[in-house]
């Protein structure tokens, strides 16, 4: 029987990184995954794939409407959609394998098969060759979360999928209905938008993009209306299914959509994007006594351990925002305790970004709930169609939002509508991870001309002292 000092089941980024980190720590390690490629959700099916195609259909729709303004006349325009799609496998693949080679460089023994737990310290991996039973002194469950499903909504994973699905759509479809206005359906609607299809939100709240700050959630909902996307928001969808036979949303056997106060929608395709749920289905939890929460998740404490010995859990699986930077963070952390004995994740410096265009990014507390905590704040704002460098580009909508404590001055909370908000927003994550005030930040000199001096500047409004605007 194979004995390890640290089994992981699920190589997603909180498994894969756990792993990885307990090996460099000296420790014996294994992971299980039941997919062939390691990564998990995110290199397979989620954040990889999903920016390959937006950075593509981008290019795409660039191509088409927004070189003119540069000077730049292109001919006639084509989709090659047979070549995004073998073009964003190929990044998927390139990275999973990047995974295997760091699996063996760190010597991290590998099983591929479904793990389920079997007593304290032992699980079994159901393996094409059979079952085998691994002890570990410690076992990390990192096996992640899939989509939500809605009562009503018949899966059929053609017509009607969930993301999965929408990133491999073989064609263009004509009209597409985005079931859930969040992050994964805005940017997956972002993609199919500028391939040509006719996209239709609808939405079960009176906004998009539940969590992010709602100033420039609304401002984000009115340039995705001038994109082209339809929303319907505060509407209930109670039903959807393959519509059979003859000609719906403009296509042969296409689907239909039912909302509550409205005629059906009929579409080419539905896309279910409702968030997602802890991943548990047949780990045997039950025979080391662990209980699910309310959400479906398992309960840990401050160090990842679950209510059973030696058993920690990380990732989409546990309490938090289901992103994979998180998951690695926490895999890490997991680990070092388990080791050394000592870690820490910093939640209040976990940035988010949802990369439709323009990109949303923030780190720390949204507006609503400083508001919500009557927490004092100043805020400052800055807006790319005064930074040189966003005009530069010809992309200079949206701003850059800083909130502070209004006694302390400590950054609290920053929030980023425009150009590249994904990458700037690293340097309010390190500000606020180092507990900095508006004033460091106004006081640390930006290169010029760049997007980032729109944070300075922000940082500066906070105390009326921008210079650009
Ligand atoms: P997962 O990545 O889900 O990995 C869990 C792994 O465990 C899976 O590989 C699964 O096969 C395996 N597993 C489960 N049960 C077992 C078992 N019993 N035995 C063996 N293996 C098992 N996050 C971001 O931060 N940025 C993004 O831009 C982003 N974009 C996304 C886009 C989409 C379309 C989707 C769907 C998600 C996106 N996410 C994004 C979310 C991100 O993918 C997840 O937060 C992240 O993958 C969670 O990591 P994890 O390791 O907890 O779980």
């Amino acid at each position: 029987m194979p004995q390890h000092d640290i089994l992981v089941i699920g190589g997603g980024p909180g498994g894969y990184v756990a792993a990885i980190r307990a090996a460099q720590l000296g420790q014996n390690v294994a992971c299980v995954e039941k997919e062939r490629a390691l990564g998990g959700t995110c290199l397979r099916i989620g954040c990889i794939p999903s920016k390959a195609l937006l950075e593509s259909s981008e290019r795409y729709y660039e191509a088409r409407h927004a070189l003119a303004p540069h000077g730049i006349e292109v001919g006639n325009v084509k989709l090659d959609l047979a070549a995004m799609l073998a073009r964003k496998d190929k990044v998927v693949e390139t990275l999973t394998k990047g995974i295997d080679g760091l699996f063996k460089k760190n010597k991290v023994t590998r099983y591929l098969g479904t793990a389920r737990l079997t007593a304290p310290g032992k699980a079994v991996a159901e393996t094409k060759d059979g079952p085998v039973e691994i002890t570990a002194k410690h076992i990390i469950l990192a096996t992640g979360s899939n989509p939500a499903t809605l009562p009503g909504v018949e899966l059929d994973g053609d017509r009607v999928g969930t993301s999965t699905e929408a990133l491999s759509y073989d064609k263009v479809p004509k009209t597409l209905v985005v079931i859930g206005g969040g992050y994964i359906g805005m940017e997956l609607g972002s993609v199919w938008n500028r391939l040509g299809s006719k996209v239709t939100v609808v939405e079960y709240l009176n906004r998009i993009l539940p969590g992010t700050d709602s100033e420039l959630a609304s401002e984000a909902l009115t340039i995705f209306q001038k994109q082209g996307i339809e929303f319907h928001l505060g509407k209930r969808v109670t039903g959807a299914r393959a519509a059979k036979g003859g000609k719906t949303g403009g296509a042969k056997n296409g689907a239909v959509v039912e909302v509550e106060g409205m005629d059906p929608i009929h579409a080419e395709r539905v896309l279910l994007a409702v968030g997602r749920m802890p991943y548990t289905e047949g780990l045997g939890l039950e025979t080391v006594g662990i209980q699910l929460d309310k959400k479906g998740r398992i309960p840990v404490d401050d160090f990842f351990r679950t209510s059973a010995e030696g058993v920690y859990a990380i990732g989409d699986v546990i309490e938090g925002p289901m992103l994979a930077h998180k998951a690695e963070e926490e895999g890490i952390a997991c680990v070092e305790q388990i080791v050394k004995d000592y870690s820490h994740v910093n939640y209040d410096a976990i940035p988010a970004v949802i990369f439709t265009e323009p990109e949303i990014a923030a780190v720390g507390r949204t507006e609503d709930e400083l508001k919500e905590q009557n927490v004092p704040y100043r805020k400052g704002s800055f807006p790319f169609r005064a930074n040189g460098r966003a005009l530069s580009l010809g992309n200079s909508t949206g701003k850059v939002k800083v909130l502070a404590n209004a006694e302390t001055d400590r950054v609290l909370g920053v929030h980023i509508l425009g150009p590249r908000a994904g990458d700037l927003i690293a340097e309010a994550a390190a500000a606020i991870q180092f507990g900095a005030t508006s004033e460091d930040i106004a006081r640390t000199c930006h290169a010029h001309p760049t997007l980032a001096e729109a944070f300075k500047e922000a940082a500066m409004s906070v105390t009326g002292k921008a210079i650009s605007y």
